[in-house]
């Protein structure tokens, strides 16, 4: 059977799936989105991811439009039409159609939901093995990153900036010099005594699922974190360094600008973390943001 995506209550073709022209998502970008990754058949963080989307909403004052419980049904139809064991789960709701005015319209307005599958291989290439390169550009963004807003524009010219330079990611680097995040992914580091970092979760970043799910590994493993700013320059002399999100997970980074990260090769608590976290993506262990709620402050663990 030909792929299936799910728009505004009707399972339709691929190929043929559309919304209309005056949708306030395909006008102003007036919507918000989630990708939900899939292992082995399962989706992963399931709920933390669901409990961001309604957040994001909420910022928005975009009403949810359908129960959660609705919500999963389809994701979990759409997953078994389009017979996906490996592979990620978008969604998008949009505020919905009206005509085109910038103020938001009135609440009879009904949001648009729109979700597609994809299938990965995601053992293809050896980004995993032999690491990635990042660049680093401007963070050009506004100022509440932390909504996952379908407006990617600075990120996409990011995303490409990285492609041309033969990269695989640009990280962005906020007005005082530090690293905010990649332009899909978070950004981490591991400092010369061991400890892992990564930017608190403020207006300045997206609060990443498996970003929640990487510190709630860190604290089970007795790992040393802390969230707090870093440098370009504390980046290039890391110790270790990598960029996670649901579909790279942690991808080990080897290179920053032109500048080799230890001795170019993916490093062992990189791994290990990648590890404990592909065992969490297997079912292997229980680990994850489950119980965690995204702004959760994680603490440091000694
Ligand atoms: N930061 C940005 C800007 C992103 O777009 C993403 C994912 O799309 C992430 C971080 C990582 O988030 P998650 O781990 O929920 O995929």
């Amino acid at each position: 059977m030909a792929r299936q995506a799910y728009v505004n209550g009707r399972y339709v073709p691929h190929g043929s799936a559309a919304v209309h022209v005056e949708d306030r998502g395909y006008q102003f970008a007036d919507g918000v989105y989630e990708v939900v990754t899939i292992v082995g058949g399962r989706m992963i963080d399931e709920e933390p991811h669901l409990d961001r989307l309604e957040r994001s909403l909420r910022e928005l004052e975009i009403a949810m439009p359908m129960s959660r419980a609705v919500l999963r049904m389809v994701m979990r139809e759409l997953v078994r039409r389009n017979r996906v064991q490996d592979g990620l789960l978008y969604m998008q709701i949009t505020r919905g159609v009206a005509p085109r005015d910038h103020k938001y319209p009135g609440a009879s307005v009904t949001p648009s939901v729109v979700m597609t599958t994809r299938q990965i291989d995601f053992t293809a290439g050896a980004k995993f093995e032999e690491g990635v390169k990042v660049i680093t550009i401007p963070d050009i963004r506004w100022q509440r990153c932390d909504i996952k807003t379908v407006s990617l524009l600075p990120n996409c010219i990011g995303k490409t900036a990285a492609a041309r330079a033969g990269a695989y990611e640009a990280w962005q680097v906020d007005a005082d010099g530090m690293v905010t995040e990649g332009t899909s992914s978070n950004a981490w580091i591991v400092t010369k005594d061991g400890t892992l970092v990564t930017r608190p979760a403020e207006h300045a970043i997206l609060n990443g699922i498996t970003r929640l799910s990487i510190l709630r590994i860190a604290e089970e493993e007795g790992i040393a974190f802390e969230e707090r700013p870093f440098s370009v320059e504390e980046a290039k002399s890391a110790r270790e360094a990598f960029t996670s999100s649901a579909t790279s997970f942690a991808t080990p980074v080897v290179t920053i600008d032109d500048r080799t990260i230890a001795n170019g090769k993916p490093g062992s608590l990189t791994q290990r973390i990648l590890d404990c976290y592909l065992d969490y993506c297997r079912g292997l262990r229980q680990s994850g943001t489950a119980k965690g709620q995204p702004g959760k402050k994680a603490r440091r663990a000694s």
